[in-house]
């Protein structure tokens, strides 16, 4: 009820100017937020790197409603990519991308536009030595972004994929990429998704989630695990010894600001540990979205607001 709630209010534009226009909501957005730019997004994964993480960047940013905007966001990816391998951080870090940030939505080329952009993002990747993976959004894009995907892999076959164990279609989508090659994150799923197409029930996801992680660990891709539940992390670990692969071979993945001792200790233990870092100024629905899978957090946010 609670996370249908935030996920609505995640999507309304009058509850974003009222959150927006409280003075300490920033405070409680630097915890999961890097920054508002570049530099800051720099700084944070340098920071991260020099304690042993690996990390993901997302430029803050969905929902795209014109081209000029879907442009300015692979301008400000490739303005990333540049400063990453300046500082030297390619090799620790790659980017993520919303298909919907770079032009998915607009109209009947949408599907064409997110392509092309997105390819030039995964061209500058390229250069800069590291790669991207695709985000996954609300399940009406689910085929649209698989498509892209198989699209962009042709050229470049290091691209990511994200599925979401609450679908009922992903443990067969799963199989389907668990190839040699691929590279899939396997999340829950963050979006208020109707029955027809997604479980409903917590545990219902978790197992579903079980049974993804069997088959992407069975395959011969590389599973990227992003969960922050103890019990998915040590059921992935279980997994991936009884398919007897290497450490290198599989990684875990957690969000900044959640978790961090917890994603400290297990690259201190030598789990390869890779950090979702988000930056940008379009930071609304993503740190809208944190809130709803977490009633603390929201605790953590109202305390915020009445405290200073
Ligand atoms: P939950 O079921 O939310 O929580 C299970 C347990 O984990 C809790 O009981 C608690 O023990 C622990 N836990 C969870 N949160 C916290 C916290 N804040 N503090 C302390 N303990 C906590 N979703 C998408 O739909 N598309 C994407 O592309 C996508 N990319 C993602 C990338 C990464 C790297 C990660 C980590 C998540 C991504 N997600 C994405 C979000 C994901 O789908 C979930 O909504 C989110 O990760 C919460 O699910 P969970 O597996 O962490 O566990």
């Amino acid at each position: 009820m609670l996370r249908t709630t935030m996920l609505a209010a995640a999507r309304s534009s009058a509850v974003r100017r009222l959150v927006e226009a409280n003075p300490l909501t920033r405070t409680v957005v630097d915890r999961f937020v890097a920054g508002a730019d570049t530099s800051a997004a720099i700084g944070v994964t340098g920071r991260l790197a020099e304690k042993g993480l690996h990390v993901t960047l997302d430029h803050l940013g969905e929902d795209t409603t014109d081209s000029r905007q879907a442009d300015e966001t692979v301008l400000a990816y490739q303005g990333l990519l540049a400063e990453l391998r300046r500082a030297g951080l390619a090799h620790r870090a790659e980017v993520s991308v919303k298909l919907s940030a770079v032009g998915q939505q607009l109209g009947p080329d949408g599907e064409k536009i997110a392509l092309d952009n997105a390819r030039r993002i995964c061209e500058s990747a390229a250069e800069a030595g590291t790669t991207v993976t695709l985000d996954m959004e609300d399940h009406t894009t689910t085929d649209t972004t698989l498509r892209t995907l198989s699209d962009l892999r042709v050229d470049f076959p290091q691209v990511g994929a994200v599925l979401q164990a609450y679908l009922h279609r992903t443990e067969q989508d799963c199989r389907e990429l668990a190839r040699e090659g691929s590279r899939v994150r396997l999340c829950k799923g963050a979006y208020s998704e109707p029955a027809s197409v997604a479980f409903q029930d917590k545990h219902e996801v978790d197992r579903s989630y079980v049974r993804c992680l069997r088959a992407l660990m069975e395959g011969q891709g590389y599973p990227m695990v992003a969960t922050h539940d103890p019990r998915m992390v040590r059921i992935a670990s279980e997994l991936a010894g009884s398919a007897g692969r290497a450490k290198d071979s599989y990684e875990f993945q957690m969000l900044y600001g959640i978790r961090p001792a917890e994603q400290q200790r297990m690259a201190e233990d030598g789990e390869r540990l890779r950090v979702y870092v988000p930056y940008g100024q379009e930071w609304y629905g993503y740190f809208m979205r944190r809130l709803a899978e977490r009633p603390a957090n929201i605790g953590f946010f109202l305390r915020s607001l009445l405290t200073r």
